[in-house]
């Protein structure tokens, strides 16, 4: 099983399917984001901007290479990065930004890619939400100039633990191969001049292939994957639809009448608007909407990451000074002055259930039950303690089995 051969069959068909030259498995998503942001060219004192709102492998693994992470804010209806604060967030030291099209909500790549254009920076998209979802008709993960991507077994695209980084840049290949696939890094592989004098060793001294027994896991999946994202988009369309018009209730998705959609809804959660409600908490409003009976309903997602102590004291590799600025003459708190809508984040969101097949009955049941508490909120008033200081997670929220 530790070969390449049903990983190269895996790899080929993705990209087919996806529409890139390259793909390359990966042992997990984390390690094909580091390969990208090291195939993008960020290196020592470099710096990426990220939103602030993910999972922290979309940007924490820069550290390694002895970068910055710049965060972003997220937009509060999308909850994917905000292009006008890209903007403000690139310095002379900027290489890459990494756009996550979080819980499967794609991002507005139009201003984003011309953000990049005008400042000539790499655009890497986290697609571990959003395999096979589109923005504009364009399938996600082809727009920018490198994707990495998860397909740990909590993702749309599950295979067990694996990841994909996909590309049309040669050099972008081969410079992610080059830094943990020493299988194939060598002379018959490499076009690049800078990585001729070193093949036959992994330059990151890393080993990243991905386990075949995935790659065939992952083989199987992609013949059922476009149809079974097909059925869970009826289903939670419907529910949201169901939804329409309901106080203090906004659906997390996307008009798909532009040719955009959002996969397999990865993890979906919904917006909450307090001031429609009375000012009601989300926390008391998702208590309210379990005890009817709809478990997945939990406020928040992931906390904001520039709050976390790895990206502001901690030292990791003995530099004497925060890892974060290990190599940057900036201060933290000047990166991190106007992060607060991030830090809010999570006041404003909570889960729904994830429906995985059209079944209008149930569908409806989950509906009513939200219904249900946003026309009684008046009763919940009263009990309400409020939010704790923070809301959301390091890791990621329940995944439910029910569905
Ligand atoms: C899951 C995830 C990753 C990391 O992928 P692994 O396969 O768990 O290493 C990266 N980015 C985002 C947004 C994720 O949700």
């Amino acid at each position: 099983m530790s070969g390449t051969d049903i990983t190269m069959k895996f790899e080929q068909e993705f990209a087919e399917w996806i529409g890139v030259k390259y793909a390359l498995g990966f042992n997990n998503g984390t390690a094909s984001l580091l390969a990208a942001m090291y195939a993008c060219g960020v290196r020592k004192g470099d710096e990426i901007i990220c939103p602030s709102v993910t999972y922290w492998a979309s940007c924490l693994q820069a550290m390694t290479l002895g970068a910055t992470v710049v965060f972003a804010n997220v937009k509060d209806d999308t909850l994917c990065i905000d292009p006008e604060d890209i903007e403000a967030k690139i310095t002379p030291r900027t290489k890459a930004i990494v756009c996550v099209h979080y819980l499967a909500h794609p991002c507005d790549m139009d201003p984003i890619m011309a953000i990049a254009k005008k400042h000539n920076l790499k655009i890497i998209e986290d697609l571990s939400h959003a395999q096979g979802g589109l923005y504009k008709g364009r399938r996600l993960g082809t727009i920018g100039d490198v994707a990495g991507i998860s397909m740990m077994s909590g993702k749309s695209f599950a295979v067990g633990e694996g990841g994909m980084l996909i590309t049309n840049d040669r050099s972008i290949y081969e410079h992610a191969f080059a830094l943990g696939h020493y299988e194939r890094f060598n002379d018959a592989n490499v076009t690049c001049e800078d990585l001729k004098p070193s093949t036959g060793l992994p330059l990151g001294g890393y080993k990243f292939r991905m386990h075949q027994m995935s790659s065939a896991v992952g083989r199987v999946q992609l013949k059922y994957y476009d149809e079974r994202c097909a059925e869970i988009r009826k289903a939670m369309n419907y529910f949201w639809d169901l939804l329409e018009g309901t106080p203090g209730i906004r659906p997390h998705r996307v008009d798909e009448s532009d040719g955009s959609n959002m996969a397999g809804f990865y993890s979906p959660h919904g917006i909450y608007v307090a001031e429609e409600l009375g000012g009601l908490s989300v926390t008391r409003f998702c208590e309210a909407v379990r005890a009817e009976g709809v478990p997945d309903c939990t406020p928040g997602c992931n906390a904001a990451l520039h709050t976390h102590n790895i990206f502001q004291t901690a030292d990791i590799y003995g530099a004497g000074k925060p890892t974060r600025i290990a190599n940057s003459p900036e201060d933290i708190r000047k990166f991190d002055a106007n992060l607060g809508p991030a830090e809010k984040s999570g006041f404003t969101i909570y889960g729904v259930p994830w429906l995985k097949k059209f079944i209008p009955s149930q569908i409806e049941e989950y509906a009513n039950a939200f219904k249900k508490v946003a026309a009684n909120y008046k009763e919940l008033l009263d009990g309400d303690k409020g939010n704790p200081s923070r809301i959301g997670g390091w890791h990621f929220f329940k995944h439910s089995q029910n569905n």
